[in-house]
């Protein structure tokens, strides 16, 4: 397929604030490609050349591209930058500028990209800009802007995950019935090429069939949250396994023998930041593995540091250095994979039984602590024991023969408790930020307030649920325009009531922690709810499609009111 075509949709795309037409341009485009030209698709569309998980890298920044748009434009360097000075966008700026005819198909761009993404090391600079002016000498003008921007990572069309599933799902099954189907495997197999060029060459049903792949990131299983402790009786029943809910950072480790690699809760690689977890790892009694489990700074006596703490050590420099001065530990809760077999569909006590023979317990690594409950106030004393020790609070897990490992899902069997349940209404929230207004007075020049959004997961939608301005350091406030990326336009997948319309929208792709006073019901925003009195507490590492949802809310609501 002409890249030309490609283009064009993109266009569409930018263009439209509605989801559902997004979707069926997207879906249009895939069904006339091959199942190679679909794979390129899936990660194209969302400004990659390869998964989210991978560490491939164009290593291209604005001033290497600048040179390869005056290569191939035939302008001088300055004008380039003039240009993209003037329009803030290399895209737009490549645009202008470049005015050949197009003959590029999908893969010659895919090819070219992989190409500039393999060259490394000394000498590379130079070659991956003549590279990218090779390409660019054969783009039209639109098709370089669309190169340009997946080149810096500045495409942002607005398509999530979901919607390029939903496309895929009308492309190639006539509705979106399937996609139930297509995200199963997707949490399972986080590869939207690998699924897209299944069901494009080998219909559903093979993609039904996608398992786990060892040094594939498995998308992570969450927890739900409920109003009272009692209603674990109702959404569980007895007995019932209660683990301490560590404050650190998810970590999933793969291992093949004397290979390990560490996977973050965003998917990302961070093999390279815990070395002391990879060599702990790599003594665990199993030749192949994947173990779920969070990353927490230990004090000497090996007990839990808080989360600022283990914070430091993400770091991409000093890595030996910091890991002397803080050591971390892997507190392991589940077994995924073992010796070449899939866990996932087994119950949790299956797989925490062999979980416990797979552990050999040191300081760098071991189980998480937990008891296994057959009342609520055993629950309780634990809960007490664990928050006298600074824990965030307990999981409760499920222990019936249906508690599966469900990846990528927020279900009923896994059941988060914290403290802040226990008074009133402190709980937090991860949202989502869809949109900014510009302060005034003492803020003027920055934002005074974020438009904060709950994502509504069976419509890949983020609805509207505060409007924020406090619980800001100053600095905070003053880095928010810089750090926050401002959409041109409405994002397809923000829904927002007219009362509401921002300043500025912003993609959506910031996950911060917010506390409130209460949530009431409330017309003027879209997702019906109203979080009253909202302060912001801090930055996460989520991925938007993790924030805080729908269901999420409704339940907490509910059973206030009930
Ligand atoms: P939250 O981010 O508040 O939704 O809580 C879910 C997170 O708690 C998980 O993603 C883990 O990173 C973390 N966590 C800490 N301890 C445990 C545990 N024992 N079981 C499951 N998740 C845990």
């Amino acid at each position: 397929m002409k890249f030309s075509q490609v283009a064009k949709t993109y266009n569409e795309i930018e263009k439209t604030s509605s989801l559902i037409q997004m979707r069926e341009r997207l879906a249009l485009l895939l069904k006339k490609s091959t199942p190679e030209e679909v794979k390129a698709l899936c990660y194209l569309t969302l400004g990659r050349i390869a998964p989210s998980y991978s560490t491939i890298l164009l290593g291209m920044g604005e001033s290497m591209v600048a040179k390869s748009i005056a290569k191939a434009s035939g302008e001088s360097i300055e004008e380039v930058k003039r240009h993209i000075k003037k329009t803030g966008d290399a895209g737009l700026a490549a645009e202008n500028l470049i005015k050949s005819k197009g003959k590029l198909e999908i893969k010659d761009v895919m090819g070219t990209l992989e190409k500039i993404a393999k060259k490394k090391g000394a000498g590379s600079v130079q070659e991956k800009i003549e590279i990218l002016a090779d390409l660019l000498k054969k783009s039209s003008g639109i098709e370089a802007r669309y190169v340009v921007r997946i080149v810096l990572g500045q495409l942002r069309l607005g398509a999530g995950d979901k919607t390029i599933l939903d496309a895929l799902a009308i492309a190639y099954t006539g509705t979106q019935k399937a996609r139930q189907k297509l995200e199963r495997a997707y949490h399972i197999r986080p590869d939207l090429g690998e699924i897209g060029k299944t069901l494009a060459s080998k219909g559903l049903r093979a993609v039904e069939k996608i398992g786990i792949k060892l040094f594939v990131p498995i998308q992570a299983m969450l927890c739900q949250r409920i109003r009272e402790l009692s209603d674990v009786e109702e959404k569980m029943g007895f007995p019932v396994a209660v683990e301490h809910k560590y404050d650190g950072e998810r970590v999933q480790a793969h291992k093949r023998g004397d290979q390990v690699r560490l996977f973050s809760r965003r998917l990302d690689d961070v093999t390279s930041q815990f070395p002391e977890i990879v060599k702990a790892v790599k003594k665990l009694k199993a030749k192949k593995c994947i173990i779920d489990g969070e990353a927490i700074a230990i004090d000497k006596e090996g007990n839990a540091l808080p989360f600022q703490t283990m914070m430091q050590r993400r770091r991409k420099y000093e890595i030996e250095e910091y890991a002397k001065k803080i050591p971390i530990s892997l507190r392991v809760f589940d077994l995924l994979y073992l010796e070449g077999k899939s866990l996932i569909d087994e119950s949790y006590p299956k797989r925490h039984e062999k979980l416990e023979k797979t552990v050999k317990k040191s300081k760098q690594l071991e189980l998480a602590e937990r008891i296994v409950c057959e009342s609520l106030q055993c629950i309780d004393e634990f809960f007490e024991k664990m928050c006298e020790r600074g824990a965030e609070g307990i999981v409760i897990k499920s222990m019936d023969p249906s508690s599966t490992y469900e990846a990528g899902t927020r279900g009923w069997k896994w059941i988060k408790w914290k403290p802040e349940y226990m008074r009133g209404m402190r709980d937090t929230f991860d949202l989502v930020i869809i949109g900014a207004y510009w302060g005034r007075g003492k803020r003027s020049g920055t934002y005074g307030a974020l438009l904060c959004a709950i994502y509504d997961d069976k419509n890949d939608k983020f609805l509207t649920f505060c409007k924020l301005g406090s619980g800001f350091t100053d600095a905070q406030l003053k880095e928010l325009p810089k750090k926050l990326t401002v959409h041109k336009g409405k994002p397809a997948r923000a829904s927002v009531k007219k009362n509401m319309i921002p300043d500025v929208w912003i993609s959506p792709e910031t996950v911060i922690e917010v506390t409130g006073a209460n949530i009431t019901k409330s017309p003027s925003h879209t997702s019906g709810y109203a979080l009253r009195f909202p302060r912001f507490v801090r930055y996460r590492k989520k991925k938007p499609s993790q924030a805080t949802t729908l269901e999420e809310i409704k339940t907490l609501t509910q059973e206030r009111t009930s």
